[in-house]
Protein backbone atom coordinates (compact mmCIF):
# COMPACT_ATOMS: atom_id res chain seq x y z
CA UNK A 1 0.00 0.00 0.00
CA UNK A 2 1.30 3.32 -0.76
CA UNK A 3 -0.52 6.53 0.92
CA UNK A 4 0.28 9.89 -0.70
CA UNK A 5 -1.16 13.52 -0.43
CA UNK A 6 -2.27 15.12 -3.52
CA UNK A 7 -3.61 18.24 -3.32
CA UNK A 8 -4.23 18.62 0.25
CA UNK A 9 -6.23 14.60 -0.27
CA UNK A 10 -5.26 11.51 1.22
CA UNK A 11 -4.79 8.89 -2.10
CA UNK A 12 -3.95 5.58 -2.52
CA UNK A 13 -1.04 5.80 -5.17
CA UNK A 14 -2.05 1.92 -8.12
CA UNK A 15 -0.59 1.59 -11.13
CA UNK A 16 -3.97 2.87 -12.98
CA UNK A 17 -3.48 6.40 -10.39
CA UNK A 18 -4.35 7.97 -7.72
CA UNK A 19 -7.52 6.97 -5.81
CA UNK A 20 -9.12 9.06 -2.72
CA UNK A 21 -8.99 7.31 0.67
CA UNK A 22 -12.54 7.67 2.39
CA UNK A 23 -12.73 10.01 4.83
CA UNK A 24 -13.15 8.47 7.73
CA UNK A 25 -9.97 6.83 7.45
CA UNK A 26 -7.87 9.74 6.31
CA UNK A 27 -9.08 11.75 9.48
CA UNK A 28 -6.96 9.12 11.73
CA UNK A 29 -5.16 7.78 9.21
CA UNK A 30 -2.49 5.73 11.78
CA UNK A 31 -5.21 4.43 14.13
CA UNK A 32 -7.13 3.23 10.77
CA UNK A 33 -3.62 1.62 9.54
CA UNK A 34 -5.26 -2.19 9.41
CA UNK A 35 -8.33 -0.88 8.14
CA UNK A 36 -6.51 1.30 5.43
CA UNK A 37 -5.02 -1.77 4.34
CA UNK A 38 -8.27 -3.89 3.89
CA UNK A 39 -9.56 -0.83 2.32
CA UNK A 40 -6.65 -0.42 -0.36
CA UNK A 41 -6.67 -4.05 -1.41
CA UNK A 42 -10.40 -3.82 -2.87
CA UNK A 43 -9.70 -0.54 -4.41
CA UNK A 44 -6.06 -1.23 -5.57
CA UNK A 45 -8.90 -4.22 -7.51
CA UNK A 46 -11.38 -1.51 -8.35
CA UNK A 47 -8.45 0.72 -9.65
CA UNK A 48 -8.97 0.45 -13.53
CA UNK A 49 -12.40 2.45 -13.20
CA UNK A 50 -11.89 4.13 -10.02
CA UNK A 51 -8.58 5.94 -9.87
CA UNK A 52 -7.38 9.07 -11.86
CA UNK A 53 -4.46 10.21 -13.71
CA UNK A 54 -2.46 12.71 -11.41
CA UNK A 55 0.63 14.51 -12.02
CA UNK A 56 3.88 13.41 -9.84
CA UNK A 57 4.69 16.99 -9.36
CA UNK A 58 1.65 17.72 -7.65
CA UNK A 59 2.34 15.02 -4.78
CA UNK A 60 3.43 16.96 -1.32
CA UNK A 61 4.97 15.45 1.75
CA UNK A 62 3.44 12.31 2.55
CA UNK A 63 3.41 13.37 6.35
CA UNK A 64 2.20 17.08 6.10
CA UNK A 65 2.56 17.90 9.95
CA UNK A 66 4.42 15.53 11.63
CA UNK A 67 4.67 16.43 15.43
CA UNK A 68 8.62 15.58 15.99
CA UNK A 69 11.24 14.37 13.34
CA UNK A 70 14.18 12.87 14.30
CA UNK A 71 17.70 12.40 12.47
CA UNK A 72 20.57 10.31 13.03
CA UNK A 73 24.33 11.34 12.31
CA UNK A 74 26.56 9.20 11.07
CA UNK A 75 24.70 5.96 10.93
CA UNK A 76 27.16 4.39 8.10
CA UNK A 77 30.61 3.00 9.02
CA UNK A 78 31.98 4.34 5.43
CA UNK A 79 29.95 7.72 6.09
CA UNK A 80 31.63 8.56 9.49
CA UNK A 81 35.02 7.50 8.01
CA UNK A 82 34.99 10.04 5.24
CA UNK A 83 33.29 13.02 7.74
CA UNK A 84 36.36 11.99 10.10
CA UNK A 85 35.03 10.18 12.92
CA UNK A 86 34.85 7.48 15.03
CA UNK A 87 31.97 4.95 14.88
CA UNK A 88 29.23 6.23 17.74
CA UNK A 89 28.67 4.06 20.54
CA UNK A 90 25.00 5.70 20.87
CA UNK A 91 22.55 6.98 17.91
CA UNK A 92 24.01 10.56 17.53
CA UNK A 93 20.38 12.35 17.44
CA UNK A 94 19.25 15.87 16.21
CA UNK A 95 16.06 17.36 14.99
CA UNK A 96 14.71 18.87 11.38
CA UNK A 97 12.32 21.48 12.69
CA UNK A 98 9.05 20.43 10.78
CA UNK A 99 8.44 23.54 8.60
CA UNK A 100 11.47 21.97 6.52
CA UNK A 101 9.30 19.51 4.63
CA UNK A 102 8.17 19.68 1.46
CA UNK A 103 6.64 17.44 -1.33
CA UNK A 104 8.63 14.71 -3.47
CA UNK A 105 9.13 16.63 -6.50
CA UNK A 106 9.73 20.54 -5.46
CA UNK A 107 11.78 23.25 -6.73
CA UNK A 108 14.16 24.27 -3.38
CA UNK A 109 15.23 27.69 -2.56
CA UNK A 110 19.30 27.67 -2.17
CA UNK A 111 20.01 30.06 0.92
CA UNK A 112 23.65 31.26 0.96
CA UNK A 113 26.14 29.01 1.93
CA UNK A 114 27.05 25.14 0.95
CA UNK A 115 23.96 23.32 0.41
CA UNK A 116 24.61 19.78 0.51
CA UNK A 117 22.55 16.20 -0.48
CA UNK A 118 21.71 13.00 2.23
CA UNK A 119 19.76 10.44 1.01
CA UNK A 120 18.45 9.01 3.80
CA UNK A 121 15.58 6.13 4.27
CA UNK A 122 12.78 7.90 6.66
CA UNK A 123 10.74 6.02 8.91
CA UNK A 124 7.04 6.88 10.22
CA UNK A 125 6.02 5.85 13.59
CA UNK A 126 2.58 4.19 13.58
CA UNK A 127 1.93 4.12 17.02
CA UNK A 128 2.34 6.43 20.30
CA UNK A 129 5.25 4.02 21.48
CA UNK A 130 7.17 4.79 24.97
CA UNK A 131 10.35 2.31 26.32
CA UNK A 132 9.72 -0.17 23.47
CA UNK A 133 12.40 -2.82 23.44
CA UNK A 134 14.17 -3.52 20.28
CA UNK A 135 12.54 -6.78 19.56
CA UNK A 136 9.26 -5.21 19.13
CA UNK A 137 9.99 -1.61 17.57
CA UNK A 138 9.18 -2.43 13.96
CA UNK A 139 5.81 -3.04 14.89
CA UNK A 140 5.61 0.46 16.05
CA UNK A 141 6.77 1.50 12.56
CA UNK A 142 3.74 2.17 10.01
CA UNK A 143 5.76 2.65 6.57
CA UNK A 144 8.84 3.89 5.29
CA UNK A 145 9.54 6.53 2.52
CA UNK A 146 12.51 8.10 1.48
CA UNK A 147 14.22 11.37 2.61
CA UNK A 148 16.47 14.10 1.61
CA UNK A 149 18.72 15.69 4.72
CA UNK A 150 19.72 18.70 3.33
CA UNK A 151 22.46 20.78 5.00
CA UNK A 152 24.05 24.24 4.83
CA UNK A 153 27.50 23.17 5.89
CA UNK A 154 28.66 26.33 6.49
CA UNK A 155 26.32 27.37 9.42
CA UNK A 156 26.36 23.39 10.44
CA UNK A 157 30.11 23.30 11.51
CA UNK A 158 30.67 26.31 12.27
CA UNK A 159 30.41 26.49 16.20
CA UNK A 160 32.63 24.04 18.38
CA UNK A 161 30.58 22.17 19.45
CA UNK A 162 28.71 22.29 15.94
CA UNK A 163 25.11 22.27 16.53
CA UNK A 164 22.82 20.79 13.26
CA UNK A 165 19.53 21.29 13.50
CA UNK A 166 18.94 24.64 12.43
CA UNK A 167 21.32 24.29 9.25
CA UNK A 168 19.65 21.40 8.39
CA UNK A 169 16.15 23.30 8.86
CA UNK A 170 15.64 26.19 6.12
CA UNK A 171 12.55 25.94 4.12
CA UNK A 172 12.42 22.85 1.54
CA UNK A 173 15.14 21.04 3.21
CA UNK A 174 13.46 17.97 4.07
CA UNK A 175 11.78 16.93 1.15
CA UNK A 176 9.83 13.42 1.82
CA UNK A 177 8.08 10.71 -0.52
CA UNK A 178 6.68 10.10 -2.87
CA UNK A 179 4.42 7.65 -0.77
CA UNK A 180 3.84 5.95 2.85
CA UNK A 181 5.29 2.87 1.46
CA UNK A 182 3.66 -0.14 4.07
CA UNK A 183 6.01 -2.62 5.38
CA UNK A 184 4.00 -5.28 3.50
CA UNK A 185 4.61 -3.90 0.22
CA UNK A 186 8.27 -4.00 0.85
CA UNK A 187 10.42 -6.90 -0.11
CA UNK A 188 13.46 -7.17 3.34
CA UNK A 189 12.79 -4.61 5.14
CA UNK A 190 16.46 -4.33 6.61
CA UNK A 191 18.52 -4.47 3.61
CA UNK A 192 17.42 -1.73 0.69
CA UNK A 193 19.03 0.64 -2.05
CA UNK A 194 19.77 4.11 -1.98
CA UNK A 195 20.95 5.30 -4.96
CA UNK A 196 21.50 9.28 -5.22
CA UNK A 197 22.20 10.61 -8.61
CA UNK A 198 23.31 14.29 -9.35
CA UNK A 199 22.52 15.20 -12.71
CA UNK A 200 22.70 11.57 -13.92
CA UNK A 201 26.19 10.77 -11.66
CA UNK A 202 25.53 8.59 -8.92
CA UNK A 203 26.88 10.41 -5.92
CA UNK A 204 25.54 7.76 -3.05
CA UNK A 205 25.00 4.13 -3.30
CA UNK A 206 24.58 1.76 -0.56
CA UNK A 207 22.51 -0.62 1.23
CA UNK A 208 20.53 0.22 4.74
CA UNK A 209 21.49 -3.54 6.41
CA UNK A 210 24.64 -1.46 6.69
CA UNK A 211 23.15 0.81 9.01
CA UNK A 212 25.99 1.00 12.22
CA UNK A 213 22.15 1.74 14.37
CA UNK A 214 19.44 -0.09 12.35
CA UNK A 215 15.74 1.16 12.63
CA UNK A 216 14.68 -0.82 16.03
CA UNK A 217 17.37 -0.02 17.38
CA UNK A 218 16.78 3.58 16.88
CA UNK A 219 13.42 3.58 17.70
CA UNK A 220 14.17 1.52 20.32
CA UNK A 221 16.44 3.92 21.64
CA UNK A 222 14.54 7.33 21.09
CA UNK A 223 11.05 5.67 22.77
CA UNK A 224 13.14 5.54 25.84
CA UNK A 225 13.81 9.55 26.15
CA UNK A 226 10.51 10.83 24.12
CA UNK A 227 7.16 9.56 23.83
CA UNK A 228 7.05 8.33 19.93
CA UNK A 229 3.27 9.64 17.99
CA UNK A 230 1.89 8.63 15.28
CA UNK A 231 3.54 10.27 11.84
CA UNK A 232 6.68 10.90 13.51
CA UNK A 233 9.20 10.71 10.84
CA UNK A 234 12.88 9.13 11.88
CA UNK A 235 15.62 10.47 9.26
CA UNK A 236 17.96 7.47 9.45
CA UNK A 237 20.85 8.96 8.28
CA UNK A 238 23.00 9.14 5.13
CA UNK A 239 25.99 6.60 3.36
CA UNK A 240 29.13 7.68 1.68
CA UNK A 241 29.41 10.05 -1.06
CA UNK A 242 28.04 13.97 0.20
CA UNK A 243 29.47 16.70 -1.42
CA UNK A 244 31.34 18.40 1.90
CA UNK A 245 33.67 15.08 1.65
CA UNK A 246 34.53 14.87 -2.12
CA UNK A 247 37.42 15.90 -3.57
CA UNK A 248 36.81 18.82 -4.89
CA UNK A 249 34.27 19.73 -2.57
CA UNK A 250 30.41 19.95 -4.39
CA UNK A 251 27.57 21.62 -3.43
CA UNK A 252 23.77 22.40 -4.99
CA UNK A 253 23.66 24.80 -7.79
CA UNK A 254 20.38 26.15 -9.30
CA UNK A 255 21.11 23.72 -12.77
CA UNK A 256 21.57 20.60 -10.82
CA UNK A 257 18.90 17.75 -10.74
CA UNK A 258 19.11 15.53 -7.92
CA UNK A 259 17.40 12.10 -7.60
CA UNK A 260 16.91 10.39 -4.24
CA UNK A 261 15.81 6.53 -5.27
CA UNK A 262 15.56 3.96 -2.97
CA UNK A 263 14.45 0.53 -4.53
CA UNK A 264 11.08 -0.80 -3.53
CA UNK A 265 10.28 2.51 -2.11
CA UNK A 266 10.44 5.56 -4.17
CA UNK A 267 11.70 8.16 -5.60
CA UNK A 268 12.04 11.85 -5.74
CA UNK A 269 13.53 14.53 -8.18
CA UNK A 270 14.41 17.55 -6.93
CA UNK A 271 15.69 21.21 -8.46
CA UNK A 272 17.12 24.17 -6.90
CA UNK A 273 17.00 28.11 -7.44
CA UNK A 274 18.99 30.83 -5.49
CA UNK A 275 16.62 32.31 -2.56
CA UNK A 276 15.83 35.61 -3.15
CA UNK A 277 17.02 38.40 -0.68
CA UNK A 278 15.04 39.59 1.33
ZN1 LIG B 1 21.50 13.21 7.68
Amino acid sequence: MRIAQLEGRTVLLTAEGAVDVPAELSTDLYARWDDLRTWSATATAAAATQARPYDPAALQSPVPAPRQVFAVALNYRPHTAEAGYEDPEQPLVFTKFPTCLTGPRTVIELPPGNVDWELELVAVIGRETRHVPVEKAWDSVAALTVGQDLSERVAQLAGRPAQFSLAKSHPGFGPVGPALVSLDEIEDRDDLELICELNGEVVQHDRTSGMIFPIPRLVSYLSAFCTLLPGDLIFTGTPAGVGNRRTPRRFLTPDDELVSRITGVGEMRHHFRRATTR
